[in-house]
C-alpha cells in the first residue's frame, strides 16, 4: 500500500489529534492516534500484509511488540502472516517491560511490529531486551513513522506511512522557546496566576489547548458512560 491509501485511512478514522502532546523532551502539536485506524480490522489487516510481504524473504520466529495497548492488533496479524508467535511488552514508568515466562525463544529472529515510531525510545528499549535474551532483531514495521530524520536506525525498517514533516517534534531539551505551545502554555498559566476567582471562559479553552499530555497511549479509564 502507498502512503496516499495510509493518509486516507488515518483521515477517514479522524485519527489526528491537535492540542500539546509530549513524549519525553519531544513535542507536538500532532498525535496519530493509530487506535481509531486499527478499529477497523480490515485496515490492520491491509497494513499487515504489506509490513508481511516486505520482510517475507528473512525468516521470523517471534514477533514482538513494545506496546499492549495499541501495536498488539498489529502484531498479532503480522505474526499470523509468518505463522509465528507474538510476544507484548507494556510501557510502566517509562520503561518497556516484558512479563516473566512471556518472552520469545533466545536463538529466535524477531521482527518488531508496533503502530508507530515517535522518539525511537521503545524500539531501542525492545532492541536492548532482544540483545539480552540472545535474539536477533530481523527488522521493524510499524504504520506511522514520525521519527526526526536526524535520529534514524539501522535496523531494517518498513514504516506505511513517514509523517516527521507533515507532524514535526520538537526537541525541547535544546531549549523549551522551540516549542510555540511551550510558550502558548506559559502564558496561560501566568494569567492564571494573576486571576482571582473564576477565570473567563476563553482562557480555559486555551488551557484546554495548550496543556501538555503525554503522547504515549495512556487511556483515560471514563465511567461517566
Ligand atoms: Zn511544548
Amino acid at each position: 500500500m502507498d502512503a496516499a491509501q495510509a493518509m486516507d485511512m488515518i483521515f477517514s478514522a479522524e485519527a489526528v489529534a491537535q492540542g500539546h502532546f509530549y513524549w519525553g523532551a519531544f513535542h507536538s502539536q500532532h498525535r496519530v492516534e493509530t487506535h481509531r485506524v486499527f478499529r477497523h480490522p480490515e485496515n490492520v489487516a491491509t497494513i499487515a500484509m504489506d509490513i508481511f510481504e516486505s520482510f517475507e524473504s528473512t525468516p521470523v520466529d517471534a514477533v514482538i511488540t513494545p506496546n499492549f495497548r495499541s501495536g498488539i492488533q498489529l502484531a498479532h496479524e503480522v505474526a499470523g502472516r509468518f505463522n509465528a508467535q507474538v510476544f507484548a511488552g507494556d510501557r510502566v514508568a517509562g520503561v518497556i517491560r516484558f512479563a516473566r515466562g512471556n518472552i520469545p525463544a533466545p536463538s529466535g529472529h524477531v521482527l518488531v511490529v508496533d503502530d508507530s515510531i515517535i522518539t525511537g525510545d521503545s524500539f531501542s528499549q525492545t532492541l536492548r531486551f532482544l540483545e539480552r535474551i540472545g535474539a536477533t532483531c530481523i527488522g521493524i514495521g510499524v504504520f506511522v513513522n514520525r521519527l526526526p530524520e536526524e535520529m534514524k536506525i539501522e535496523i531494517p525498517m518498513r514504516s506505511i506511512v513517514s509523517l516527521e514533516k507533515t507532524y514535526p517534534l520538537v526537541d525541547i531539551s535544546k531549549g523549551s522557546g522551540n516549542c510555540r505551545l511551550c510558550l502558548e502554555w506559559s502564558q496561560v498559566q501566568t494569567e492564571l496566576a494573576l486571576i482571582r476567582g473564576d477565570p473567563p471562559s476563553d482562557l480555559l479553552r486555551r488551557r484546554a489547548t495548550f496543556e501538555p499530555r503525554i503522547g504515549y497511549d495512556q487511556w483515560d479509564y471514563d465511567n461517566e458512560y
